[in-house]
């Protein structure tokens, strides 16, 4: 036998070289690998580590909905391919809520889409949209989807500082007007991950109407609708005059329903955009587990709801007071937030940057919280707390970080 031949089991042959894509080589690398590092090495040391890191709810999803998903993962008939269009009681739940809550109207077969999850919608809005070279307006500090999603389609990235002067609002007047002429999609987050600010009626107004001018889909994120606290209701991005005609909203069950796993979310809006969203999907995935529409419609529908959400809101609420008072007994200058359950402090003095603040309050407290970097350069300066331990343990937390902080800077 030749020895030159490919042997089946690989061995003794030169080992096939392996090109990631342009797409994955420019993923930015991953912010948090080095504080992963750091956790473990204090998890192994047997460290009592307090993860304020993630967003990622600590409560269970309700019974309400759990029972329900049991009852419908047991029908045989749940266990098919969904319809490509998504599950006609799902979208007309979703659109009842906006009636309801909002008093938007939506045609549930037009101007709804059902996603998995609204990370997936968001990271492909842009393939739907996007020519190499076009842009796309986006916050900075922001969730990195909006960005990666961009950058995947081809398109650059055109970032809106959120400032603290400007109630971490964008400041649309300050967009260069060439940009704004070429832009393409914009994207905007309230209430708001990571600064935890809310939108004020007239600035979505503002932000349709900038939409409209320039001819840009706008597509708002409202993942923490139902997070509010002190009585503040988030509105919607579609009760602003205009809005539905200039864009559509992303929305998600995982955080107002304790439901991060299930991965159920939907787009509505302006009826073209949920359109060409839904025909990509349908060429890329086959929809949610039938089972986990229907659990989504009795997330929306039962009477439980209503209770259920002002419960966890005043679980955050009670969190956030022991976070924001605890940081200002800090001398931190901190803003309570009035939704989402994240507190956005500026980095104390004496540290050169959020990441080496973050490090320290690792390495000297075990208390994880996220650098403001990794959201955007308008977030340096800055941490995110997450209030995702209960009370006691937060009021923990911030035990350590004053002790920390007491005990001397780096
Ligand atoms: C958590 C989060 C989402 C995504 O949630 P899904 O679980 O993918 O629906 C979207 N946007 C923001 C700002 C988030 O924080």
């Amino acid at each position: 036998m030749s020895n030159s031949r490919t042997n089946i089991s690989g061995k003794g042959v030169h080992k096939m070289h392996i090109q990631p894509a342009d797409r994955i080589n420019k993923l930015p690398r991953y912010l948090f690998a080095e504080i992963d590092k750091k956790i473990r090495a204090a998890v192994e040391k047997g460290v009592d580590v307090i993860k304020l890191g993630i967003g990622d709810p600590d409560q269970p999803t309700p019974d309400y909905i759990v029972k329900r998903a049991i009852e419908e993962v047991q029908k045989p008939a749940n266990h098919t391919y969904p319809p490509d269009e998504g599950l006609t009681e799902f979208k007309e739940a979703v659109a009842a809520y906006y009636k309801e809550r909002h008093n938007v109207e939506l045609d549930p077969e037009k101007e709804v889409c059902v996603l998995l999850g609204s990370k997936e919608g968001i990271a492909h809005i842009s393939a739907c949209f996007v020519n190499p070279g076009d842009l796309n307006l986006v916050p900075d500090p922001g969730y990195p989807v909006y960005s990666i999603g961009t950058m995947f389609a081809g398109g650059d990235v055109y970032r809106m500082p959120l400032l603290a002067e400007n109630n971490f609002l964008p400041d649309f007047s300050a967009v260069d007007k060439e940009v704004a002429k070429k832009a393409k999609l914009m994207f905007l987050n309230y209430p708001n991950n990571p600064t935890g600010a809310e939108a004020p009626p007239e600035f979505f107004a503002q932000a349709a109407q900038f939409a409209k001018e320039n001819n840009i889909i706008i597509c708002h994120d409202q993942a923490y609708s139902e997070i509010a606290y002190d009585g503040y209701k988030p509105m919607s991005f579609l009760e602003a005059p205009g809005a539905k005609e200039v864009g559509i909203e992303f929305g998600s069950l995982s955080k107002t329903f304790n439901m991060t796993g299930w991965r159920l979310a939907y787009a509505v809006g302006r009826a073209e955009v949920v359109e060409v969203l839904s025909r990509y999907k349908t060429n890329i995935d086959s929809g949610t587990f039938k089972a986990i529409q229907y659990t989504g419609v009795e997330a929306f529908t039962n009477p439980a709801k209503d209770e259920f959400q002002a419960e966890i809101s005043k679980m955050y609420q009670e969190r956030r007071d022991v976070v924001v008072n605890a940081l200002k007994e800090m001398g931190i200058d901190v803003r309570a937030p009035k939704a989402t359950f994240y507190v956005w402090a500026p980095v104390p003095k004496g540290f050169a940057d959020s990441t080496e603040f973050v490090s320290y309050i690792l390495e000297e407290t075990g208390v994880v919280v996220t650098p403001g970097r990794g959201f955007g350069e308008h977030g340096e300066g800055y941490f995110r707390i997450a209030l995702t331990v209960d009370a006691e343990r937060m009021a923990e937390a911030m035990r350590r970080i004053k002790d920390a902080l007491a005990a001397g800077r780096p």
